[in-house]
């Protein structure tokens, strides 16, 4: 389904995030996952899009997967690092094809490949490749006449590359002027830094809806691996020192992770939130438990949810 119209049935959409595995052991792993959350209706889910050339198939593999197999509206991600023009059109050929109703369109991590020249990719930001979709939407190719609905990254605590903020978000501006219809943000702590974020881009005229991004710490390797994928993210001294109060039992520490971050999305929803994705690490038990803490079921919040109009707030 076109996010426009996810946005507009849902006053709060709720999501989830996977990555491609590379073994098969791993893929049927997320398989299992993937069905024990198809239970909970998120309104989309997201499929994570890798440097290099056999977990990029993956991607695709996994998306269409998930759209031929189970009740899930899956969103690929797609990043400009290491591309050409005439891949990136053929890989929204394929999508356009299989009815892929959306695209996350991203900068992309920088490949840890010898040799990479970042000068060599056609698409130098991520508002080249919103600008390259819409212009391919604009073409007919895609079963729906709006085309792909599109969605970029946004960052509450700033992205490292862009130490000017004004400038980051006169960067963020220009992805939503190229046609982005939403944006998802990376993973935060303080829920202040998301609000002041929200109003920030709503001083800035970005008047698309902005979804939280949320991972609940469960290990302190995942800690370790989160903080060197979402740079930039900070780690509240409150935070840690809760984990650091039961760091010798490991089920303790994913209890305060999980609770941590369910106050985090009590916070959110009380504070009209336009959507939240969790970020699963392709697991189900810290979002069903999440899920649980919120008193909900499944993602359709009910009751309060007035479908509002496309663009109409955060
Ligand atoms: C929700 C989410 C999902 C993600 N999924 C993936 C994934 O699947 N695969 C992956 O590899 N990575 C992923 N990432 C990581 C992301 O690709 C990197 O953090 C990347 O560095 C930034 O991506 P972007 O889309 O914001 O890029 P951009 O918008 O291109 O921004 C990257 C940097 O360039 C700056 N910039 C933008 N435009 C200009 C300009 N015109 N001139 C100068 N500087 C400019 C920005 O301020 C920023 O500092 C994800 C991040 C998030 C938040």
């Amino acid at each position: 389904m076109h996010i426009q119209d996810i946005f507009a049935a849902n006053a709060t959409t709720l999501s989830f995030e996977f990555f491609p595995p590379k073994s098969p052991d791993a893929f049927d792993a997320l398989y299992r996952t993937i069905l024990e959350l198809e239970p909970y209706l998120p309104h989309f889910v997201s499929v994570t899009y890798g440097a290099g050339g056999s977990t990029r198939e993956l991607t695709h593999d996994l998306v269409l997967r998930i759209k031929t197999q189970t009740e899930l509206d899956p969103i690929p991600h797609l990043t400009c690092v290491c591309h050409k023009t005439a891949e990136i059109d053929e890989i929204l050929r394929r999508y356009a094809r299989e009815g892929v109703g959306n695209i996350l369109a991203l900068g992309g991590d920088p490949p840890r490949i010898p040799g990479y020249c970042k000068a060599d990719d056609d698409f130098q930001h991520a508002a080249d490749l919103v600008r390259f979709i819409r212009k391919f939407n604009e073409s007919g190719a895609h079963p729906d006449r709006r085309g792909f609905g599109i969605g970029v990254a946004g960052f509450p605590e700033g992205h490292p590359a862009t130490p000017n903020r004004i400038l980051e978000m006169d960067h963020l501006k220009q992805k939503v002027d190229a046609g982005a219809d939403y944006i998802v943000t990376q993973l935060f702590f303080e829920n202040r830094d998301f609000y002041d974020f929200r109003e920030r881009c709503q001083l800035a005229g970005i008047d698309v809806p902005i979804v939280a991004g949320v991972m609940p710490v469960t290990s302190l390797s995942g800690l370790k691996r989160m903080a060197d994928l979402a740079g930039g993210a900070r780690f509240p001294a409150k935070l840690l020192r809760a984990l650091q109060r039961c760091q010798d039992d490991p089920e303790g520490l994913t209890r305060v992770g999980i609770h941590y971050a369910s106050e985090q999305c009590l916070d959110l929803l009380e504070n009209k939130v336009r959507g939240i994705h969790f970020y699963t690490l392709n697991r189900s038990d810290a979002t069903r438990q999440i899920y649980a803490n919120l008193g909900l079921k499944n993602s359709r919040l009910g009751g309060g949810a007035t479908p509002k109009k496309v663009g109409s707030g955060k």
